[in-house]
């Protein structure tokens, strides 16, 4: 059974937008904090090129961590999957997304995976290109071509506001940096890292990414294949395993799609073979997930019975 109308859709967010209330807009990027508590949207990209959606649809927002998803299958591409996990892990942590303490214990400073900020830190880091505008490009190129949207691009008002307040990141960084598992300047890639996360999309958006990735990376309406099917693959289990921060376990259980979220609001999900689902809620709960999104996910996942599992 699917969910093919905007009303039926419709139904959904306005039960599930009473959620928002109870969480908080992030603000530890200030940028981030003018965000409206109480939006809250969901689009439904199938196969056939249908997207039904509803709520505040037409809302910008940026990706944040929903960026990792992309630039881990980017940097994949680029140097391959023996040399990426060479760097960075394959494990999820029950630690919150930005923390430095397993770093010290892991040798040699490697990061869990690629889905918290030190694994997403170096993943960036391993993106072929001359300048940071160049693999900027080249990401933002993934994007138009995974969101046949060229419009795309990046809030600098967004960026710059991270990029002056992101001294955990740098931390993190640095440390790395000094074991060798990041090279070149840190500053570059902080600017690469805040640029990445301020790329604006809407829940549209990124039901098609979804779409796409559920479709094993080929665009289902133009037939190019714009992700190997293995590097599909790859990011699909990390957004099972890793996508929902230190949630992602009672994620799985209660939702049962791979997703990714970012602490703009925004998920990114999808369901094999032909589903692309995106959602936009700024309202987050304490894991730093959009507490009205995951809400409006578990009932949309019950009701059409979307669990992967
Ligand atoms: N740009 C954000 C940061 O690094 C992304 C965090 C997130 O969405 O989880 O803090």
């Amino acid at each position: 059974m699917y969910c093919e109308t905007d009303e039926d859709l419709c139904e959904l967010v306005n039960r599930a937008r009473k959620y928002t209330e109870y969480g908080k807009v992030a603000n530890y990027i200030p940028a981030l904090g003018r965000a409206e508590q109480s939006d809250l949207a969901i689009a439904l990209y199938y196969k056939d090129g249908h997207c039904v959606k509803a709520g505040d649809v037409e809302k910008k927002f940026t990706l944040q961590s929903v960026s990792k998803v992309l630039t881990l299958a980017l940097a994949i591409m680029d140097q391959g999957e023996e040399e990426v996990f060479r760097k960075v892990g394959m494990e999820p942590t029950g630690d919150p997304f930005n923390s430095i303490a397993k770093l010290e214990t892991q040798i040699p400073a490697k990061p869990l995976n690629p889905m918290i900020n030190a694994g997403a830190l170096v993943v960036t880091n391993m993106i072929e290109g001359r300048s940071t505008h160049e693999k900027l490009g080249r990401l933002l190129t993934l994007i138009h071509d995974l969101t046949n949207n060229s419009k795309i691009d990046v809030d600098h008002g967004v960026a710059k506001s991270e990029y002056e307040t992101a001294h955990l990141n740098r931390s993190l960084c640095y440390y790395m940096k000094q074991h060798g598992v990041i090279t070149g300047e840190v500053e570059e890639l902080i600017d690469l890292y805040t640029r990445q996360c301020a790329i604006q999309v809407t829940c549209i958006d990124l039901a098609r990414i979804g779409m796409v990735l559920a479709n094993k990376g080929r665009d289902p309406l133009s037939n190019r294949l714009i992700l190997p099917e293995g590097i599909a693959t790859i990011v699909k289990t990390f957004m099972v395993t890793c996508g929902m921060y230190n949630a992602s376990g009672e994620f799985a259980i209660r939702v049962g799609i791979p997703a990714k979220s970012g602490v703009s609001g925004g998920i990114i999900g999808l369901v094999p073979p032909n589903i692309g689902v995106g959602v936009y809620g700024p309202s987050l709960n304490e894991k730093g997930n959009s507490i009205a999104g995951v809400k409006l996910l578990e009932m949309l996942s019950q009701r059409y019975q979307l669990s992967i599992f």
